[in-house]
């Protein structure tokens, strides 16, 4: 049992909350859990000129929507606060102070132009990018002159260009850099602000974090980061830098190629009990090779063993079919409530619903008083069985069940309506005929319904598959749709016989 583990997800608020952070949290989560540790949140807003308004929002929206709760965070508070690191530029320039002053940084006036230049030069020269060196001889007379001349300047870290730099990833082993090859990184800006570097670093251990898990992309930081803690005379924390995610082409992740927004999974329909798991997926493999637990189970078996460095593929086809197993293991009553949650959350975000996701249903909901309504409840409860099996994301949910949803089907497709063999007409005779056979049922109920069509089929000599297809389009609209029979007991006896006779008509 290792010793407990304050861990930390420090997303950049600089959009739409990222599946990335979403994997991010999931795994310090588990790690903080699984020790008697603790999973902090911090917001990483520096770079004000990145920064969205709503975007720290949905990134907390978000984390909770995945059931990753945290202990310490901006809107919950903790011991080490503030948990923004807006709030807390303060600290960083005092920490600043304290390596100018211990000699680990030092002050660069080196104007963007000159910069510019110098990078300029390099790569006219296939040099490797980095600061020169000017500023870090700079004598203290020197400095003063400048200071009192008001030119603006930079704080940099004074890396060892002598020695080799060290660490140990915790899930590819020691990792050395020679320090030549680190840049005097900028570690405060010329407005005050820190760099990601400084704040991130300061933060960390204050924050008391012990083991930093992030992904691979950080990994080139790292370097600098241990000799800002041995700058500091500070105890570095362990580091494990996870497979970053990619898309079918092993590039990395991106918006063109999949979406990459938390919220866009959730608004169209997906479980976050789903999401969690196949992030899980995208960097730890279950016992037995399992490839669906949740997070209860997920907890209850971690081991950091089995937490792997392969280039994860976010295969979104894979997400679906996940996905698809969640919602078959709801309860009835569970996924009943899931999809009204679903379309209330739709209704709130969206203001105009989407015609083939939302349309019959939202308006339905509406007109029978809204999604409060005990009867809607009831309504929808009733076609969970119907559908549970044949949709893979509560968005499909509108779709398939629009004919429970609608009073006019619409026109519809004659290719659809009319099986292979026969033509339109003899396809008009058998609606009628299935017409006054249903009408003339005493009870309308599932199995009545189906014996009444079949005995439809004897008598005209249609084959019963030939004549429930005719029906099902006409009663639903579509050659897809829910069973049959207990399909058209939903719909009711008036619309069914409408519905019947306009396509017979
Ligand atoms: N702010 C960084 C990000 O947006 C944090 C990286 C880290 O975890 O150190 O991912």
């Amino acid at each position: 049992m290792s010793e407990p583990l304050i861990t930390r997800v420090a997303p950049s608020p600089t959009g739409d909350p990222h599946v990335g952070t979403g994997y991010m949290a999931l795994f310090n989560y588990c790690l903080a859990r699984t020790t008697g540790g603790r999973f902090i949140l911090r917001i990483e807003d520096t770079d004000q000129t990145r920064y969205q308004e709503d975007s720290e929002r949905q990134i907390m929206e978000s984390i909770r929507w995945l059931g990753l709760p945290y202990d310490e965070g901006p809107d919950v508070g903790g011991p080490n606060g503030p948990y923004r690191q807006s709030e807390r530029t303060d600290i960083y320039r005092a920490h600043m102070q304290t390596l100018l002053d211990n000699g680990n940084a030092y002050r660069c006036f080196c104007s963007a132009e000159r910069l510019e230049e110098m990078r300029h030069a390099q790569r006219a020269r296939k040099m490797p990018p980095g600061y020169d060196g000017l500023c870090r001889g700079l004598l203290p007379e020197a400095i003063e002159a400048k200071l009192a001349e008001g030119v603006p300047y930079v704080g940099r870290l004074r890396v060892p260009k002598d020695r080799t730099v060290t660490f140990v990833d915790e899930l590819r082993g020691k990792v050395e850099i020679a320090g030549k090859e680190i840049d005097d990184q900028v570690l405060m800006k010329s407005d005050g602000f820190p760099t990601y570097h400084l704040a991130n670093v300061v933060d960390d251990h204050l924050m008391e974090v012990n083991e930093v898990v992030r992904a691979e992309e950080w990994i080139t930081s790292t370097p600098k980061h241990v000799l800002l803690y041995e700058a500091f005379g500070w105890k570095a924390p362990r580091f494990r830098h996870m497979p970053l995610l990619r898309n079918q082409d092993k590039s990395k992740i991106s918006k063109r190629k999949n979406p990459t927004s938390l919220l866009w999974y959730r608004d169209h329909g997906y479980l976050p009990e789903a999401l969690v798991n196949f992030l899980g997926l995208m960097g730890y493999t279950g016992p037995d090779d399992n490839e669906i637990f949740d997070l209860p189970q997920m907890l209850a078996d971690f081991d950091t063993k089995r937490m792997s460095t392969s280039g994860p593929v976010f295969d979104i086809e894979k997400l679906g079919w996940l996905n698809g197993e969640y919602i078959r293991a709801l309860s009835e009553d569970d996924l009943a409530d899931r999809i009204l949650e679903h379309y209330a959350h739709r209704a709130r975000i969206g203001a105009e619903p989407d015609a083939a996701r939302d349309g019959p249903l939202q308006r339905w909901i509406f007109e029978q008083g809204g999604f409060g309504n005990d009867q809607v409840r009831a309504f929808v409860r009733e076609t969970v069985p119907l559908i549970q099996t044949r949709i893979k994301t509560l968005d499909e949910y509108g779709p398939l069940t629009r004919c429970y949803f609608i009073d006019e089907l619409g026109p519809l497709d004659p290719e659809e309506l009319v099986p292979k063999k026969r033509d339109l007409d003899a396809t008009k005779a058998a609606l009628v005929a299935a017409r006054e056979r249903v009408e003339a049922l005493m009870i309308f109920d599932t199995p009545s319904i189906e014996a009444a069509l079949r005995e439809v089929g004897e008598a005209i000599e249609w084959k019963p598959r030939e004549l429930f297809q005719a029906v099902r389009v006409a009663v639903t609209g579509s050659a897809v749709s829910p069973p049959l029979f207990e399909s058209m007991a939903l719909i009711g006896r008036e619309r069914t016989l409408e519905r019947l006779a306009a396509a017979g008509n």
